[in-house]
């Protein structure tokens, strides 16, 4: 998906030319990492319900496996692009490496637009980009997961394509499938939970309570409801929630100062988190303009929606008593706000550490059906605490040391771990 004026790819190759100046790489390192190992572009022949034929394009882009297997998502989207999938790739591997999880990145799509396709045409579409790719993917070498517009039921359809062709069971092939059909428990949860225990951590190491905190969130989605529970039960207080509104086409705050109540707020939301304003009214929340869920007097703000929310223009308009921001969404910040949040002497944690829970979850699903054994959902988000403790003190401490911005330490940390993976594998 092209984001408006900004190329994603040329985006991420220049926070990698940028951090590979840091970390003073090797022209042959540098020019490994800044570009993908591997990229398939092909066309998958559908037979339409009407009976015509029509020809999608699909990717895949692994863009380095040298700590493990690629992992990463499919999207479905009308407007995909191969420098979107190239960059997100990119991401993924900074993101499997800063939560040091023994997975590369890579990340695939499809040219359509599922809105208009029926079930049948999407299953088509779903076996034709496994055909394609059926021995360049797998278990042991590339790992795909659903990701925008693309579901459990889209992963079956995959599985069962990939297993047909292999013959057998190979249920580590891809993630994200549902409970009971090689799906991990804690799934639903681990991304908004990740979020909440970055930022446990992050309040011990500034000296605060949480139970004294108070927080705002963007976003009312399965990242924010999440973090937003688990927030509440460790002690905090979130007084302002922002969702999209599809009749208005806007976006609103909900603002209740004892503290939004995030089950409350779901019996009132549609499935795409949308919130009710008429029902939230009666509820007693104030209903406010969608940007003022930034503007709140509170200790922690947390971008949970979508990219580019905190800019230039309203990062100046962050209340003095912001102490962290914890960026639950991919992208949030733009550069601008990153200048003014650290002048600001804003915490952050930057999105490919604090969204980090969803793809270590991931991963122990895959672990599982490798396996073929299956974990409680405590032991899930347990394991899940660890890995994310342990990835957050491992980029403060670098950031603490070298007095670095959080975003540049999680990269540093990334980065150098798979540059030291390429190297070890005598590659560079
Ligand atoms: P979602 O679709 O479930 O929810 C998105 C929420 O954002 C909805 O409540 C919607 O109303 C709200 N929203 C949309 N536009 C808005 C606007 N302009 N102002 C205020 N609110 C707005 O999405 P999600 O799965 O919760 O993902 C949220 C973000 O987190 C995305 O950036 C996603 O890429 C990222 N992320 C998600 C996961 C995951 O596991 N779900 C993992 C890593 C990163």
């Amino acid at each position: 998906m092209a984001m408006k004026g900004v190329n994603p790819y040329e985006m991420a190759q220049a926070q990698f030319d940028k951090v590979a100046a840091i970390l003073d790489l090797d022209p042959a390192t540098r020019e490994l990492l800044r570009q993908a190992l591997r990229e398939y572009s092909f066309g998958i022949p559908v037979r339409m319900d009407d009976g015509r034929v029509q020809v999608f394009r699909g990717f895949r882009v692994q863009h380095n496996d040298a700590r493990g297997p690629s992992k990463g998502g499919i999207r479905f989207h009308p407007q995909e692009t191969l420098d979107t999938v190239r960059a997100l790739a990119m991401w993924m591997t900074w993101k499997c490496a800063v939560v040091d999880i023994p997975l590369g990145g890579g990340k695939g799509g499809v040219i359509c637009d599922p809105h208009h396709l029926s079930q049948r045409e999407q299953e088509q579409i779903c076996r034709g980009w496994v055909r394609q790719l059926a021995r360049n993917v797998g278990p042991v070498a590339d790992v795909p997961a659903p990701d925008v517009m693309t579901s459990g039921q889209h992963m079956l359809w995959m599985l069962d394509e990939f297993e047909q062709i292999h013959g057998g069971h190979y249920p580590g092939f891809i993630t994200g499938k549902p409970v009971g059909m090689g799906g991990s428990e804690g799934r639903t949860e681990a991304t908004g939970y990740g979020v909440v225990f970055t930022i446990r951590e992050a309040l011990k190491e500034l000296g605060i309570d949480v139970r004294k905190t108070r927080a705002s969130v963007q976003g009312f989605g399965n990242v924010a409801q999440y973090a937003i529970r688990l927030y509440t039960q460790i002690g905090g207080t979130v007084v302002c929630v922002a969702s999209w509104d599809q009749a208005d086409q806007t976006s609103y705050s909900f603002r209740k100062e004892s503290g939004v109540d995030a089950d409350e707020l779901v019996r009132i939301s549609d499935r795409f988190g949308g919130i009710d304003k008429a029902k939230a009214k009666e509820l007693g929340y104030e209903v406010l303009p969608g940007d003022a869920w930034l503007e709140q007097p509170v200790d922690i703000l947390i971008p949970a929606a979508l990219e580019n929310q905190v800019r230039g223009d309203n990062a100046p308009k962050i209340a003095s008593t912001v102490k962290l921001v914890a960026e639950g969404a991919n992208g949030p910040t733009t550069p601008e706000a990153d200048a003014i949040l650290q002048q600001k002497g804003v915490f952050l944690i930057p999105d490919f550490l604090a969204n980090a829970g969803g793809v270590t979850c991931s991963y122990f699903e895959q672990v599982q059906s490798n396996m073929n054994y299956f974990w409680e959902k405590d032991e899930v988000l347990a394991k899940l605490d660890v890995k994310m403790t342990a990835a957050f003190h491992a980029v403060s401490e670098l950031a603490r040391k070298k007095k670095l911005y959080m975003r540049d330490a999680a990269y540093v940390i990334a980065i150098n771990r798979v540059a030291q993976a390429c190297r070890d594998r005598g590659w560079v």
